[in-house]
């Protein structure tokens, strides 16, 4: 299981490539406007990767106690 992480929807461009990196983490279908997240099991280093490669580096870890 990976740390909870979520998409900011305001900046998501649908491109897809969480979901091509990830796609145990990431969902993203054609039509539609921004992916979504559809689990936390999978490896920290793929969400990692996946937030390294978002080209509006929106997939954010929850901080805790905000
Ligand atoms: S990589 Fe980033 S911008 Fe692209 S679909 Fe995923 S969350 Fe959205």
């Amino acid at each position: 299981m990976t740390k909870p992480f979520y998409i900011d929807e305001e900046a998501c461009i649908g491109d897809g490539s969480c979901a091509d990196i990830c796609p145990c983490c990431f969902s993203f279908e054609p039509g539609m406007d921004t992916a979504r997240v559809v689990g936390f099991d999978c490896e920290e280093e793929l969400v990692e990767a996946a937030m390294d490669n978002c080209p509006t580096r929106c997939i954010h870890y929850e901080e805790k106690g905000g």
